[in-house]
């Protein structure tokens, strides 16, 4: 007989930055392979994962971050929505740590991908947070997945992409401000990561010494691409502009000692970076009973 408890309890975590709090929580995960991974096999990858004590499976845990300022309920990307069987835990999630969507009234977007942009609309270009004033995106990400030239050259393949995105670009209509510059609301500082997609961007929060990057798609496979940070994905639009980014972003996390998440950490938690000769370690947080 098969267990009754198909799916993981919602899975939340929270953090101090000074007196912004951020939620980290699970959107679920998705399935890939290690064929997606250029400049590894699957056998060294399953071995780098079994290293760490990870689960040796090509499964990307999707994470997303709401940050309560003092004046904003922020939405720092949104999971994938369930696309395809994608994730699509977030709602479920904000219900388990009380979070009222119709609380959210920013959102911010490291890039368009399905696995972040999916979880912001519904069919026919519903908002699924429609008290959100601002939606946050680099004028790069959406002036790409916006022209009509590259999505009609696109391959069938990557075509579905480019309909969610803009399905959910579509939904928040006159809410969208295309930034291009650092500093974008008190506190929170945009950090461009270019290479995974035009626009890819880490989100810097700061509050007095306290701080946090949160910095988007920098890796899909943490434990892997941290000891290989030259491993790309196939994902990635510009392959040696994300290897390259991706080097020097992680140079500085432990130049600065910067406390760091990712969308794609193996679970919703902050971590640290440390050297290892030539390559990195990722240290996750333990979860804390206090704030
Ligand atoms: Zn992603």
């Amino acid at each position: 007989m098969s267990s009754p408890i198909a799916y993981q309890a919602p899975a939340i975590n929270r953090k101090k930055v000074g007196d912004m709090t951020v939620t980290m929580l699970s959107d679920g995960y998705l399935d890939v392979s290690f064929e997606l991974l250029n400049g590894i096999d699957a056998a060294k990858a399953e071995a780098l994962l079994e290293k760490r004590g990870a689960p040796a499976l090509p499964r990307m845990n999707i994470n997303v971050y709401v940050v309560h300022t003092g004046n904003r309920t922020i939405l720092i990307d949104s999971g994938a929505g369930g696309i395809n069987g994608w994730g699509g835990r977030l709602q479920v999630a904000l219900a388990a740590a009380g979070i009222d969507p119709l609380d959210i009234d920013t959102i911010l977007l490291t890039h368009g991908h399905p696995d972040h942009i999916g979880g912001l609309a519904g069919p026919l270009q519903t908002p699924l947070f429609p008290n959100v004033q601002q939606l946050f995106v680099h004028e790069k990400e959406l002036g790409f997945w916006r022209d009509d030239s590259i999505y009609t050259s696109a391959p069938d393949g990557f075509r579905p992409f480019f309909e969610v995105a803009r399905n959910a670009f579509n939904a928040y209509g006159d809410k969208l401000v295309p930034f291009r510059q650092e500093a974008i609301l008190p506190g929170i500082q945009t950090v461009p990561l270019f290479g995974h997609t035009p626009g890819h961007t880490g989100f810097l929060l700061e509050d007095g010494s306290d701080s946090l990057l949160i910095w988007g798609d920098i890796v899909h496979f943490p434990h892997i691409q941290l000891a290989r940070p030259d491993v790309t994905i196939a994902f990635d639009s510009d392959p040696a502009q994300a290897a390259s980014t991706r080097g020097q972003v992680l140079d500085r996390v432990v130049s600065d000692k910067l406390s760091i998440t990712g969308m794609h950490f193996n679970l919703p938690t902050a971590g640290s970076v440390q050297r290892d000769g030539n390559a990195y370690v990722l240290n996750y947080d333990l979860w804390s009973p206090a704030v």
